[in-house]
């Protein structure tokens, strides 16, 4: 029996109450699908600050880099507010995502049927929605250089950024997307604004350059600026987008809204393909810590065992097992079960331990 090794990382507030959760499936499916993790915890953020000084210790970034994929709650809380920048429980985030060389986010933004309702969308602009942003992670005006505030002789002050990519870094997420996109509807847009910025010629250029290995995937073009508004206009237009960081940062948290609940959003992060074709990667619910209902078993588990679902599918090439998580989620939702965040009149409210018993029950119905 092949066993997968992967790195539990809880983290802070709500992060452990909805790994936990994870956990469940993790047993249910070394039982009943006879696949087995080989799971080890490690302590992240916060709570590696309070044991070790520090938001990431070395032995946990080692472990990180050896896993074969990684899994992570939520980092921070007001404890840890008022801590210098560097040792802040982000930084660790920061630092697993730089050291394991983590380019592509993937951010899928899925409109269960039971929870059409949610958005603030109409419902027939959003029922059904399932599109993919690819945002590249580990370049343009986040890191560029030249960056800084300087203040010049005649007093006046000067902040700047530099927005810069190079052909490999954009090969590399447009490698990504079409990939993706043969798992999927076949369908790539790249969003750029080539009509102002030459780096995004560049992305263009190149993005064209790598469709070329790609000829059953339709490739098309949109300005970010028509991009935010055909996300709100007619988002099921779309299947895969791929953009930019800052482009990405942005349009991902706009189509998240589409789907009206941070409590339902995974995401992962993929680093570059060894020669077996294997990558580095780390799978997380969009969502913080949220400190306000932290360790009274109301957060949804939903969005960690979503991710919990993409890592199966693209770290473990386990489509069918992540059909059933899915499916099972979706079960959930349509047999009437809401934890508070996504409540809605007629529903029953449950708490985070109920939510997960029940996806492991709809599993269970499922096999
Ligand atoms: P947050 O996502 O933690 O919470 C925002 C709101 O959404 C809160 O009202 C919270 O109760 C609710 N919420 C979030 N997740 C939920 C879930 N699973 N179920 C039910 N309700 C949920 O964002 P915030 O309040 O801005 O940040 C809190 C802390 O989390 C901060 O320290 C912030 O830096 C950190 N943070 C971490 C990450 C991460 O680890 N990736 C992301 C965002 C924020």
């Amino acid at each position: 029996m092949a066993t997968n090794k992967l790195l539990f990382l809880p983290g802070d507030g709500i992060g452990p109450e909805v790994m936990a959760q994870v956990m469940r499936i993790i047993e249910w499916m070394a039982k009943k699908r006879g696949i087995n993790f080989d799971v080890t915890s490690g302590l992240v953020g916060g709570a590696s600050i309070d044991a070790h000084g520090v938001p990431l210790t070395d032995e946990t970034l080692a472990a990180a880099m050896e896993a074969d994929a990684v899994l992570l709650g939520a980092v921070g809380g007001p404890k840890w507010d008022n801590l210098p920048f560097d040792v802040k429980p982000e930084r660790g985030l920061l630092g697993l995502r730089k050291e394991m060389g983590l380019f592509a986010n993937l951010r899928p933004a899925v409109v269960f049927d039971a929870l059409a309702d949610a958005s603030t969308l109409k419902h027939e602009v959003v029922a059904g929605l399932d599109i993919m942003i690819v945002r590249e992670l580990t370049g343009g005006i986040y890191f560029g250089q030249p960056r800084g505030i300087d203040t010049l002789p005649d007093g006046t002050r000067k902040g700047y950024n530099t927005l810069v990519y190079t052909s490999p870094e954009v090969q590399r997420i447009a490698k990504v997307a079409f990939d993706l996109a043969m798992k999927r509807n076949k369908r790539v847009c790249s969003v750029d604004k080539a009509n102002v910025l030459e780096s995004t010629i560049l992305w263009r250029e190149e993005v064209e350059k790598v469709h070329k290995e790609y000829p059953g995937v339709e490739l098309s073009h949109m300005y970010v600026d028509n991009a935010s508004m055909q996300l709100v206009r007619n988002p099921k237009q779309f299947d895969v987008m791929v953009t930019t960081n800052m482009f990405g940062d942005i349009l991902s948290d706009c189509a998240a809204m589409l789907t009206g609940s941070l409590g339902m959003l995974p995401s992962a992060s993929l680093g570059a393909a060894d020669d077996k074709g294997k990558r580095r990667a780390m799978y997380e619910p969009v969502h913080g810590s949220a400190p306000d209902i932290a360790g009274k078993d109301l957060a949804n588990p939903l969005a960690t065992i979503l991710s919990f679902a993409m890592m199966l599918r693209y770290s473990f090439n386990l489509d069918q097992d992540a059909d059933l998580v899915e499916k099972a989620v979706e079960n959930v939702l349509n047999g009437g079960l809401r934890t508070g965040d996504i409540m809605q009149p007629g529903k029953a409210k449950v708490s985070t331990t109920v939510m997960g018993e029940a996806v492991v029950r709809e599993l269970d119905k499922l096999v």
